[in-house]
């Protein structure tokens, strides 16, 4: 079975052909980015100025223009950093028994294996689910303060953000944390005291006070962790409207589906002993 459902924010596809005795199922989310370039107004300009990204207002970041070798650089390089941070780091505990499948001799419960593709590619050529403007930062300019809407050449070039509680560089991937938001995430410690709804969400102490939640990717740095699931639990949830494999839609929850960092093989059904 393979079934595919469009949503605002990505395109879901449940893969069950794949499930074997220690392959799980595939759940793929897909991302087409439609890439705009923003050039210097004028092409003879040596550079231009925008506003950074995130800030309006804040100092003006100096830009100039794409030449074609980066910017398929710049495309290539973005892929590789979103799904080397996303694609294929998380499953779904099957808690309920959906989904089942046989071979030759048992039935199992297939568990879920949690991929992301990204497509990226020139904005107008094809219909996207989200439009991004990048700008290619003269070298000299100050960094460039990203949003998910908004990408510098230097988004894709991992960097160090801060230092963990003993002094140890954490490394962080701009256009991973901005695709975090794009896939429906918030800040790591978004809805904690120091980070609560309605109150600056971009704020320091929103991007993880603990080493751990700093070194996450809606954080600081470029892990995952359990909470970071939820764009595949919501999809799974909202797939069970029109999947009656995945149970009744009226029932279902997403913690029908319990994340997990590590491979955990299906799980062999117990077979009914018949009575004599
Ligand atoms: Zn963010």
């Amino acid at each position: 079975m393979k079934i595919s459902k469009a949503f605002r924010a990505f395109d879901a596809e449940l893969d069950t052909d794949v499930c074997r005795k220690r392959t799980n199922a595939d759940l793929t989310l897909t991302l087409r980015l439609g890439l705009h370039q923003q050039n210097p107004r004028w092409a003879d300009q040596e550079y231009d100025v925008v506003f950074d990204g995130n800030v309006r207002g804040q100092p003006i970041r100096h830009i100039v223009a794409w030449t074609p070798e980066e910017w398929s650089t710049f495309k290539r390089r973005l892929i590789r950093q979103v799904e080397s941070v996303w694609n294929g780091k998380l499953w779904l505990l099957n808690r309920k028994d959906r989904l089942l499948f046989k071979d030759d001799t048992d039935t199992y419960a297939p568990n879920i294996y949690c991929k992301l593709k990204l497509i990226a590619d020139d904005a107008g050529t094809r219909n996207h689910h989200q439009v991004v403007n990048v700008v290619r930062l003269h070298s000299g300019s100050e960094p460039f303060r990203a949003n998910s809407l908004n990408l510098s050449d230097r988004s894709v070039i991992q960097y160090n953000s801060k230092l963990d509680s003993r002094g140890h560089p954490i490394p962080h991937a701009v256009a991973a944390h901005e695709i975090g938001h794009l896939l429906g995430l918030n800040h790591v410690d978004f809805g904690k005291p120091h980070c609560a709804a309605g109150t600056d969400t971009g704020a320091d102490p929103c991007y993880g006070v603990t080493d751990e939640d700093m070194r996450n990717v809606m954080g600081g740095g470029m892990q995952v962790s359990l909470a970071n699931a939820f764009p595949w639990q919501r999809a799974l949830l909202m797939m069970a409207e029109t999947v009656p494999a995945l149970g009744p839609a009226s029932q279902a929850r997403l913690d029908d589906w319990a994340p997990s960092l590590h491979y955990v093989p299906p799980r062999k059904m117990a077979v009914a002993v018949p009575t004599s």
